[in-house]
């Protein structure tokens, strides 16, 4: 096999998992990892959850997949409602395709599209600096220049890249007649560092996209579903964007789904007697029955479990702790923003290929927790379900392996 991310010549032989027990991860020998990244970001109510274990097997003996243009089956029908009830105001029209990346892919074809539907020749996207949309050509275009996009660089299309809201209205006085959209990563820029932003720039950069009639996509493949203390990250700022991105948490982890969620202005622009004007994407996958029944299961879970409180809980456990650790001379920096707690290391080296990161994954690992750093970006980001004795325990390790990185 080729794993992702992994230069196989060095790489230490990937660990078997045998089975998922709530935050465990177990090994074929029989160690227990505790899962501190809630796999990839994607699993927010714990590993083989029997509620959706249930769900699954009940959809699996009525309808595994078909296709889905010219059909359609209620767990889509079903999630669409559930989701529309729930998103940002105004994201009424739900367009399903397979993954993160793809629900980005999907995202800015249609913001592409919808100027020239309506005549307009609007050929460019503003994206931020240290911005990460996933690995396909669109999404690649979309990140900023990286080392995971950088043997692609002459392929990729060209975006404007701005840091503040002050770069971006600069970029639309010069041109927002030439610009499609702008796209975010609401509150939290997770693969380029976990870096948390305010929500002043969320509303400010709504204002400027009303203000010059630009499109604003919000990619929340990671934000989305509590993760940063609301349900969706915009809602820190009361915003709504004209598309929204979801994957990751949408199946609590256990089918790849994406989800890139318009207004109806948007969908309006793709009906027409011309077909030209139809939106011509789609994939094999598309509206899995068993990917969207799961989704639904969990979005009842969410509610059952009272998920937003669990989170609120993590977080308090994050504030009262985590601070402390800047008193050690290796910690640079604290960042805390819902589920998630950051803490990025002094390092000689910055960026994703810092030494420093590669250590603490074998050193935590020794100590059966997941916890895999972003180069000298150290984050704590477990499903949902963890308990607090869970919590204190994976702390008191931090704790303990950064206070002897200290001396
Ligand atoms: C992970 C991620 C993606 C890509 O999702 P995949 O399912 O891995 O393709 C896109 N955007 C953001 C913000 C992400 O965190």
């Amino acid at each position: 096999m080729w794993h992702p991310y992994t230069q196989e010549k060095t790489a230490p032989p990937p660990i078997g998992i045998a089975r998922g027990r709530g935050v465990w991860l177990e090994t074929e020998d029989g160690r227990r990892i505790l899962d501190g990244t809630s796999s990839w970001w994607v699993n927010i109510h714990g590993h083989a959850h029997p509620f959706l274990n249930a769900a699954l097997a009940k959809q699996a003996g009525e309808l595994e997949h078909t296709i889905f243009a010219g059909f359609t089956h209620e767990p889509a029908v079903e999630l669409a409602e559930k989701l529309v009830a729930i998103l940002p105001e105004g994201l009424t029209r739900i367009f399903y395709s397979d993954n993160g990346s793809t629900a980005v892919e999907a995202a800015l074809k249609m913001a592409y599209q919808f100027w020239q539907n309506l005549g307009e020749e609007r050929k460019t996207f503003v994206a931020l600096t240290n911005a990460y949309h996933g690995d396909t050509f669109g999404a690649m275009a979309a990140s900023d220049a990286s080392a995971f996009t950088k043997p692609f660089a002459s392929l990729l299309f060209e975006v404007l890249r701005a840091a503040n809201l002050e770069d971006i209205e600069r970029i639309f006085l010069e041109s927002s007649k030439e610009i499609a959209a702008v796209i975010v990563e609401p509150m939290l820029q997770g693969a380029g560092g976990m870096i948390i932003w305010k929500p002043e720039f969320l509303s400010g950069l709504r204002a400027l996209c009303d203000r010059f009639d630009v499109l604003l996509i919000a990619d929340e493949v990671l934000t989305g579903f509590g993760r940063t203390g609301k349900m969706f990250a915009c809602e820190h700022a009361a915003v709504s964007p004209d598309i929204i991105c979801l994957s990751k948490a949408l199946t609590a982890g256990y089918l790849p789904l994406g989800v890139t969620a318009a207004t109806e202005k948007i969908y309006a622009a793709f009906l027409s007697e011309d077909r030209l004007k139809t939106f011509f994407h789609g994939h094999s996958f598309t509206a899995n029955p068993l990917a969207c029944a799961v989704a639904s299961a969990s979005l009842e879970l969410f509610k059952r479990e009272n998920c937003l409180e669990k989170i609120a809980f993590i977080n308090r456990k994050f504030t009262t702790r985590l601070p402390g650790l800047l008193e050690l001379n290796c910690v640079k920096d604290v960042r805390i923003i819902g589920a998630v707690g950051v803490v990025e290391l002094v390092s000689e080296t910055d960026g994703y290929f810092a030494n420093i990161g590669q250590n603490l994954y074998q050193e935590f690992l020794r100590r059966n927790i997941l916890l895999r750093p972003l180069g000298s970006v150290l984050y704590f980001m477990p499903p949902y379900v963890i308990s607090e004795q869970e919590i204190d325990w994976v702390l008191d390790e931090i704790t303990e392996v950064l206070t002897g990185i200290d001396g």
